[in-house]
């Protein structure tokens, strides 16, 4: 990989957080930490801390209307986003990771990768002061339905996604296609050495050489894991399937 630090193309991610000590973390490791190292991708962290205006150097506050816990200040918050967003060079998507936020998609992962990059808002606490997501033009992302004690482990989880769709991240692009929700459907299930585990043997269609029903038999396990674990996605996958066929 040539070298490309400096680049302005490198697909870059900027996170924002009280913790920037947790990155690169996981993402230092494997396919995330080879690409990071070759420059393919670009990270950087911003602490908020460095942006609070006060003596105790104080992020948050108490609710509003009382209540458990603290709130991130929108004041404190907005000038490290605005520092942020004017210092780009090109727009990237701003993105705040909370549980209230569009459950986070393979189709969302892949138009990111697509993109020049990301500027991720990491909670913590409460979360944020309502008025810097009314303001600041703010997509909301969520991992799912639970409640992580911060923002930091799903930005790391959602730049997992993406910077392995990142053209030279994954060896064998192929591995890419055929995986879970890239056509509506969960992955059909793998099988390696050895020929027989546990009295179990590998099904003996995957051992015939015969490509086209060995991609027949794929798909239909497909299909089948995915009516029998998620029939949202299922009854999607036909619904779109009905439509193509008109
Ligand atoms: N009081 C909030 C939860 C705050 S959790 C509520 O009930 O909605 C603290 C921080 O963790 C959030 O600000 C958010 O950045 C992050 N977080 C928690 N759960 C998350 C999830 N499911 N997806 C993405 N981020 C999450």
């Amino acid at each position: 990989m040539p070298e490309q630090a400096g680049a302005t193309n490198v697909w870059t991610a900027t996170v924002l957080s009280l913790f920037p000590g947790m990155f690169p973390g996981p993402l230092g490791f494997s396919l995330a930490g080879k690409a990071l190292e070759s420059a393919i991708w670009r990270l950087e962290t911003v602490d908020f801390r460095t942006f609070a205006r006060d003596k105790h150097r104080s992020v948050d506050d108490s609710p509003a209307g009382g209540g458990a816990g603290m709130v991130l200040r929108a004041d404190v918050l907005a000038a490290a986003i605005d520092e942020v967003m004017a210092g780009a060079e090109v727009q990237r998507p701003l993105v705040y990771l909370s549980p209230r936020g569009a459950p986070l998609h393979q189709k969302r992962v892949q138009a990111l990768a697509e993109g020049p990059g990301v500027v991720l808002i990491c909670g913590r606490f409460e979360g944020v002061d309502e008025r810097l997501l009314q303001t600041r033009g703010i997509e909301e992302i969520s991992l799912g339905d639970f409640v992580l004690s911060g923002g930091e482990p799903a930005a790391i989880a959602l730049l997992d996604a993406v910077v392995r769709l990142l053209p030279g991240v994954t060896g064998n692009p192929g591995t890419l296609t055929e995986e879970s929700f890239e056509a509506g459907l969960l992955e059909y299930p793998h099988y390696t050495k050895p020929g027989e585990w546990d009295g179990m043997p590998i099904p003996p269609v995957l051992l015939s050489g015969n490509h086209a029903q060995i991609s027949a038999w794929r798909k239909a396990r497909s299909e089948e894991i995915t009516r029998l674990r998620r029939p949202d996605l299922w009854r999607r996958y036909v619904a779109e399937n009905e439509e193509h066929e008109k």
